[in-house]
């Protein structure tokens, strides 16, 4: 059990109302970094929070800390499109997905968090012959993995989704709908995450940059930052974007390329759409958030950078693919763009393991995915880190599968963006 100093419930809620909000307390505490930890988190986005909430709360490490170059939450965690699935098609990915995803369904009573997790169904469509093949190889790779899965004719995908163009250039001829997959609030999740942990009794360190690390005979004893030296034995990285500068300070490479990954927020409308629908062919998707705003994501910008901004053609694009689904939106307007440095593996699967460094870990290569992947991602490098020794469902995503040749190439099943 964690014990909160102040638990969030519908009774603390209408007190506080009474009282004028005067009780409610920071959700976390700033803290100041120390001199030696146990265990070094680097990035403060979800997957380092809850890596750090999950050594604490299930291997009992107290003295933690999560170091953040910025402010927590300001990646990848607080900038993407926010959909949950696990329609994937290889055993070890679904294995994994679903585990999250089966995390998601109970974070908010976890966290006592509401992360405002909805399960409205995700769809896939096909456009095309082949991609009708895909879909069916994939719903039936799914079902026998353990997940859930529709395949559906052109008329039920209409039927649920009634503002379709009725005649598209890229005909619609099937989809594949998880009705478990849906969305969460990005920054909800970050922040409960964060707040569990805290009190759990993890420092969560922001404004704080690591810059290099203390090697000694092939093992790491502690880390450079931009607020001194911090010792530590054990060091886990989850900094998306970022993952190979950090290997490189470290004194190896990765097999990662980082793009640009754009998304875009419109002015919110009346309910009109209420599943994640995703498109190949035209190379976006879109849901529509609680505040009415379509939140739609496109494909990779089309080279590598670490330009958080993405650029034109690409925006451009997408609102094509956009209104050729539902011409109906063309004269909506673009409230917001944004942009993500996301960390993309040649096999479109995460790394989530040890480095040629004794006592350094890595959880990276989640790509335009790994929002979903969270809970699930925290859990297993958390165990990792603690035991020094893969959790089973990440064994498969370890880096030495880039020597045996044993790669998981989810292309397919990663979505449209790598
Ligand atoms: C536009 C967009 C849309 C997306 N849509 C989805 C989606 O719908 N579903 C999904 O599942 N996934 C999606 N993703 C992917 C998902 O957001 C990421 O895979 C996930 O958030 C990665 O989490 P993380 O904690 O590993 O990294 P991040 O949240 O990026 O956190 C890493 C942190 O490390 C910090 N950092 C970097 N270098 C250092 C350093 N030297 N010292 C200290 N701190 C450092 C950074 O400041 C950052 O805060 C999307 C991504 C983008 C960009």
């Amino acid at each position: 059990m964690v014990k909160f100093s102040k638990k969030y419930s519908a009774l603390s809620l209408a007190v506080e109302a009474l009282r004028g909000h005067v009780g409610w307390k920071p959700a976390w505490r700033n803290a100041e970094p120390k001199r030696q930890y146990d265990m070094v988190l680097i990035g403060g986005g979800g997957h380092g929070l809850a890596t750090a909430y999950y050594l604490a709360k299930v291997h009992g490490y107290k003295n933690i800390a999560v170091l953040e170059k910025g402010w927590i939450g300001g990646g990848n965690s607080g900038r993407n499109t926010t959909i949950v699935r696990s329609n994937y098609f290889f055993p070890e990915s679904t294995a994994f997905y679903d585990f999250s995803l089966k995390l998601y369904e109970g974070l908010s009573r976890e966290l006592n968090y509401n992360v405002m997790f909805s399960q409205r169904g995700m769809m896939m469509l096909a456009h095309d012959r082949h991609g009708v093949e895909m879909l069916r190889r994939s719903a039936n790779a799914m079902l026998l993995n353990g997940a859930d899965a529709e395949f559906l004719s052109p008329h039920e995908v209409r039927a649920r989704v009634p503002g379709l163009n009725p005649s598209p250039r890229f005909p619609i001829m099937a989809g594949l709908n998880q009705p478990r997959g849906g969305s969460a609030r990005h920054d909800a999740v970050v922040w409960g995450y964060a707040r569990a942990a805290d009190a759990l009794g993890v420092d969560i360190i922001q404004g704080c940059e690591v810059t290099g690390f203390g090697i000694e005979n092939g093992q790491v004893n502690a880390v450079e930052t931009s607020r001194g030296r911090i010792e530590t034995g054990k060091v886990g990285v989850a900094v998306a974007g970022h993952s190979s500068m950090i290997a490189q300070m470290a004194g190896f490479n990765l097999p990662i390329i980082s793009y640009a990954l754009q998304a875009y927020v419109s002015e919110p409308l009346k309910p009109c759409l209420d599943t994640v629908l995703l498109s190949p062919a035209t190379g976006v998707y879109v849901s529509q958030s609680d505040k009415g705003g379509l939140v739609i994501g496109s494909s990779l910008d089309l080279y590598p950078s670490y330009a958080q901004r993405g650029n034109l053609p690409t925006m451009e694009a997408s609102a094509a693919g956009i209104v050729e689904l539902f011409p109906q939106f063309s004269r909506v307007k673009f409230l917001r763009q944004w942009a993500g440095i996301v960390d993309v593996m040649h096999d479109s699967t995460p790394v989530v393991g040890k480095t040629p460094v004794k006592g350094l870990y890595f959880n990276c290569g989640w790509g335009t995915g790994g929002f979903k992947a969270i809970p699930g991602g925290g859990y297993c490098f958390a165990h990792t880190m603690a035991n020094d020794e893969p959790h089973p469902l990440v064994a498969p995503f370890s880096l030495k599968r880039f020597e045996t040749g044993r790669l998981i190439d989810e292309a397919a099943g990663a979505g449209i963006a790598h």
